[in-house]
């Protein structure tokens, strides 16, 4: 087949992968080079990880951390109180080291260095059988196929930032790089996540933290007036925080038990992402020669931490659908996956619910109420934390 791919990160360098060996491929990027300074931590589940490494998409010494648990820590005067330890069995990586073995896959004279406008670009170009879509979370692809897909203002914004370990006050909190914890300090406007990844040029581990505030849309402006375009604010990137905006952090998270607030306080470059959500009504086109992947399909809050894992499953699951079945295969898979996306939809919902917007007394909470409250958000579905066989 010809296949035209929008979009060379996560999702679409992880279908060039796959698709390279037996079709005609050409990638469009806007912005092939952008790597330096750019992103942070990444988490994909044991069973991905695995699948990746013996499919030769990554390779066996990629600088991977292995999380073994998470624990929910509220803050008593101060310090920590620990209400529960669970199962949290997955990898964390670096997005520059993810992202740079994928491109180390694909050759550059595949990825034509071009911002698509419209669909009607490349359609007119070449005569193109499939034109799959990992253009993100503001694709043109999505909008050309959907019509128009607006991003919802999820109620709430990450604050985030990377430190290296050996500047933290308790380094034991964290576990080993091979059975690592996750700390959870959750407080009643959200919560701060916590986990180890390792710095790719410097192989320094650091901790990847990313501290949840709910905040109402209008209160926007305090902390991201200078971002905003037409439809939503726009991330506030790494060195662009003033000395206004990082004094609030730094009251702010005082709320948190003083391990997590050391944490925050010794970040160099702060950053902050709005938290929008979007989901495409439908993956593929009438014709059934469109589709969508990864951000483009659907970008949900980020609690299930599906981003990069929602992209790659995609890339493997359209290419074992197009070498079954071809187009057919294709549209078959297309149907299915819009089943996957509402019950993820329905998950991250549950867990943005009760980690962020509507959080409980966490001074009364237990083990047992935790557990309780967790097994009606997970609701059956499977997620990081009902494996306890791998790790
Ligand atoms: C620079 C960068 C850093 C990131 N850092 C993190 C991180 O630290 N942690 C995390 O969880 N997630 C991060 N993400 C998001 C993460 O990659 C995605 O959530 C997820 O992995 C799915 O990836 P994706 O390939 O679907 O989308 P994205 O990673 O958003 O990639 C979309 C790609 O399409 C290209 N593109 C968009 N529009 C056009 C167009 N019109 N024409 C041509 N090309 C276009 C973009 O330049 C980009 O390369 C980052 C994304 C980027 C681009």
């Amino acid at each position: 087949m010809k296949i035209a791919i929008i979009g060379a990160s996560i999702a679409g360098l992880t279908a060039a992968t796959l698709l390279k060996q037996d079709h005609q491929l050409t990638i469009y990027e806007q912005n092939p080079d952008a790597l330096k300074n750019q992103g942070a931590g990444i988490v994909i589940p044991v069973e991905l990880f695995n699948a990746l490494l013996e499919q030769n998409i990554l390779n066996n010494n990629i600088l991977a951390i292995g999380i073994i648990k998470r624990s929910i820590i509220a803050n008593e005067n101060n310090h920590e109180k620990l209400i529960c330890e669970q199962n949290l069995v997955a990898r964390a990586l670096h997005w520059q080291t993810l992202y740079a073995q994928l491109k180390t896959n694909i050759s550059n004279a595949l990825i034509k260095p071009k911002k698509i406008v419209h669909i009607k670009e490349i359609q007119d170009e070449e005569n193109y059988d499939l034109i799959i879509g990992a253009d993100g979370h503001h694709s043109i692809i999505a909008k050309t196929i959907c019509n128009t897909m607006a991003p919802l203002y999820a109620g709430y914004i990450a604050w985030r930032g990377t430190v290296p370990l050996v500047e933290c006050i308790s380094p034991e909190i964290f576990g080993s790089i091979t059975e690592s914890t996750v700390p959870y300090f959750v407080y009643p406007n959200g919560h701060c996540l916590m986990y180890l990844v390792v710095e790719p040029d410097t192989d320094q581990i650091l901790i990847n933290w990313v501290l949840y505030e709910k905040r109402t849309e209008a209160s926007l402006q305090n902390v991201l007036s200078m971002n905003k375009d037409a439809h939503q604010y726009r991330t506030l990137a790494r060195g662009q925080m003033d000395t206004e905006q990082k004094k609030y952090l730094h009251e702010m998270s005082s709320v948190l038990p003083k391990i997590a607030h050391e944490i925050i306080m010794h970040t160099s470059e702060p950053f902050i992402q709005p938290v929008y959500t979007r989901v495409a009504p439908h993956r593929i086109n009438a014709q059934g020669n469109t589709i969508l992947i990864g951000d483009a399909a659907s970008t949900l809050p980020p609690h299930t931490a599906s981003g990069a894992t929602k992209g790659m499953t995609d890339a493997l699951q359209i290419t074992a659908a197009i070498n079954n079945n071809g187009l057919e295969g294709i549209k078959e898979w297309a149907m299915m996956r819009q089943l996957d996306d509402q019950k993820l939809l329905g998950l991250s919902n549950r867990m943005k619910d009760f980690l962020v917007m509507n959080t409980p007394d966490w001074s009364t909470m237990t083990a047992l109420k935790f557990a309780e409250i967790w097994s009606k958000v997970i609701a059956g579905e499977s997620w990081y934390t009902s494996n306890t066989s791998e790790k």
